[in-house]
């Protein structure tokens, strides 16, 4: 049985506070959450569901969101019309970068952002993930374009960082050759 989650809002004080790293192994309940996240995000992205459920599309989770502070992350990729690849990374951490930067053109939402935010906001446009599977193996992800953007979203969650604060105020939009607009 699919039960939504409940997502917390961006006034709530705990998606303004840095998480705690996790140790292994992770206990039942966070498990069960992780999983939880990838149904509902995966939910989210197929219309059917998206309609049925009455969700909003998103393709990425932090435990912040959630109401708990710890560095779980999950992201829930669509590849392929309706096919999906799923990460699920704890204690997640950039470990290397490019130096080109990207920004989503129609500018990046956000599941606890029940508002339009107008505004680019610059990305890497590649990263390296380093972190844990649910199992305590240690992984490494290799992101570019909209993945990568998920990944430095969801990361900055576990920082008490929302997106829009990575919007400059006095120039809110880049032009194409100031940044690549994807
Ligand atoms: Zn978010």
């Amino acid at each position: 049985m699919f039960k939504k989650l409940n997502i917390l809002d961006e006034k709530e004080k705990v998606l303004r506070s840095v998480s705690n790293n996790v140790s292994f192994p992770l206990s039942k309940e966070d498990k069960n959450l992780i999983q939880r996240c990838i149904d509902h995000l995966t939910y989210s992205q197929i219309e059917k569901y998206e309609k049925k459920y009455h969700l909003r599309p998103g393709m990425g989770l932090a435990f912040p969101q959630l109401g708990i502070k710890k560095r779980i992350i999950v992201i829930v990729y669509e590849v392929d019309d309706e096919v999906f690849e799923n990460y699920v990374v704890i204690n997640p951490k950039i470990i290397s970068n490019s130096v080109e930067m990207i920004a989503a053109d129609a500018g990046e939402g956000c599941l606890s952002v029940d508002r339009e935010v107008e505004g680019h906001v610059p990305r890497y446009a590649r990263v390296t993930v380093e972190g844990y599977d649910e199992e305590g193996n240690k992984i490494k992800v290799r992101a570019r374009e909209d993945l990568a953007i998920a990944f430095q979203h969801e990361i900055d969650h576990l920082n008490g960082i929302l997106f829009y604060d990575h919007i400059d105020k006095n120039h809110p939009f880049f032009t194409e050759d100031e940044m690549r607009l994807i």
